[in-house]
């Protein structure tokens, strides 16, 4: 059922409310115009051609050419307020619009960033406030707002163990780094100089005291682990683990983007974590579709405070200031405040839920442990245990009858859903990641549930459909090197 073999190919409307939508110049007419400007009221004088060049080639279009087109294309985008999107390790949950409102009031949104400290007073105190609750949530004991994503807060957070090794008066070269860690996690560490040394995991998918203890030396700076892992699953031994690390002068960082599976539930700093960053995009809401936008503060124990970037935000009194003094600070990461839209919408979740975080933390896992009991058997879950806020399974069970995960993602577009994750993390072949956060209901994922269970029956009575998938598609299946590597952009 693709488009070439649609005899109504030329007609807009052919596939019901799936309109195919022709390129702006295929659809110019000469002579067509979108507005029409003043009658001149000067004398015409001809420009001097040499200046002007070609004209450029733009279509001929009018208003309501223009309007349908861009309409409709935006109505092949899908998006968390479209419907479920289940991406493990990113928590792609409901943002609620309160949030936006708050981010929109124009005191926040009109604020320029060289307006001087006497005038930003709220914009400082409502950091001030979100760096406490940071603080709170978990148990650590100073935070910066600075950097505007995961990845760069993990940056942050490496510099300052790469500078904490370094007043110690000798560096170390080599961080111990489990292949359960998120993809950004060794990019980070390398930025600093320092080589990413794997750990072999258990049987279970935990990284064990026993590897770690025979990894870890004086010339290793420390771990980066991320908890819950990239599998979705609690690191139980991270005290002891951080112990062994410190025991021999290391850091320990804690990958906190998963906080949606920990909120109200886990202390960090007992956990031995020296320092953390949170994902607020993520666990605190932000629309971040497509890299951004996002912001990823990072917290720490006290002896990492004196290195956290710059500027600082002091509380004085009633009056809030910011302080750039500090000899050992890493520096700045960001012009002037950091994402601050970001921060308001993060400050406004917090406050909204209230005591209710705890519930969060609670519906995330639940919601897991669901898809992952009802899809047990019906697809392979090469980690069984009880998952926190993610589940992995892959297509073990389908591949027999020649149907790979990439099928199976695409099946799910048909059946109304956007795809999980897939081939992530790489510790797990052919890896279908799933998170439905907490925003998502009971029949929500019982449809979801159910679609997955239709397309595993359609894998064994009839793989060829899975494999042709998406057939309800303006678009079915791209040659995916060829269509990010050659775009067209032109008609
Ligand atoms: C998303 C994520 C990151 C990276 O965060 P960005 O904001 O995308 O840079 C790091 N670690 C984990 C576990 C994540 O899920």
């Amino acid at each position: 059922m693709s488009h070439s073999s649609n005899s109504f190919n030329h007609c807009p409307g052919a596939r019901g409310l799936t309109f195919r939508e022709s390129l702006l110049w295929e659809r110019s007419r000469e002579g067509r115009l979108a507005l029409s400007v003043p009658e001149q009221d000067v004398p015409e004088s001809n420009l001097d051609p040499s200046l002007v060049g070609d004209a450029p080639d733009l279509p001929e279009l009018s208003e309501v050419d223009v309007v349908r087109h861009y309409t409709r294309l935006s109505t092949w985008n899908y998006g968390v307020d479209t419907g479920m999107y289940p991406l493990g390790s990113c928590t792609m949950k409901y943002n609620p619009k309160v949030n936006e409102q708050a981010a929109a009031l124009p005191g926040f949104a009109d604020l320029h960033p060289m307006m001087p400290e006497s005038c930003v007073q709220g914009a400082l105190k409502l950091m001030y406030e979100l760096e406490r609750d940071l603080l709170e949530i978990t148990g650590m004991h100073a935070v910066s707002l600075q950097p505007s994503a995961g990845a760069q807060g993990e940056l942050a957070g490496m510099l300052m163990i790469h500078a904490y090794h370094s007043s110690k008066g000798k560096q170390r070269h080599k961080i111990i780094m489990p292949g359960t860690a998120h993809g950004t996690n060794p990019a980070s560490a390398a930025l600093c100089g320092y080589k990413p040394v794997p750990v072999e995991l258990s049987s279970d998918g935990i990284v064990t005291p026993d590897a770690i203890r025979a990894l870890m030396d004086e010339d290793t700076a420390g771990i980066m682990i991320t908890n819950p892992n990239t599998l979705g699953i609690f690191e139980t031994h991270i005290a002891e683990i951080s112990k062994i690390i410190h025991e021999r002068g290391g850091l320990v960082y804690g990958d906190g983007a998963n906080m949606n599976a920990l909120m109200g539930y886990a202390d960090i700093e007992k956990m031995g974590i020296d320092v953390m960053h949170l994902n607020v995009h993520k666990t605190f809401s932000t629309p971040h579709g497509g890299g951004g936008p996002g912001a990823g503060p990072v917290v720490v124990r006290d002896i990492l405070e004196p290195f956290l970037p710059v500027p600082r935000i002091k509380k004085e009194g009633d009056r809030y200031r910011l302080e750039s003094n500090a000899p050992l600070s890493i520096g700045r990461l960001h012009a002037f405040l950091g994402n601050f839209s970001i921060l308001v919408r993060a400050l406004s979740f917090i406050r909204t839920t209230g005591k209710n975080l705890k519930d969060v933390t609670e519906q995330a896992v639940l919601n897991a442990n669901y898809v992952k009991a009802n899809l047990k058997g019906v697809y392979n879950l090469p980690f069984p245990q009880p998952s926190m806020h993610e589940c992995i399974f892959n297509d073990a069970i389908q591949q027999k009858n020649g149907v790979t995960t990439l099928d199976i993602a695409k099946r799910l577009i048909d059946l109304g859903y956007h795809p999980p994750t897939v081939y992530f993390p790489l510790v797990v072949d052919g890896a279908l990641m799933i998170e439905p956060t907490e925003s998502e209901s009971k029949d929500e994922l019982d449809g979801f549930i159910a679609a997955m269970k239709a397309i595993a029956e359609e894998a064994k009575n009839s793989p060829e459909t899975v494999k042709a998938a998406p057939e309800n598609t303006t678009i079915q299946r791209p040659d995916e090197v060829q269509a990010a590597r050659r775009l067209i952009l032109r008609g």
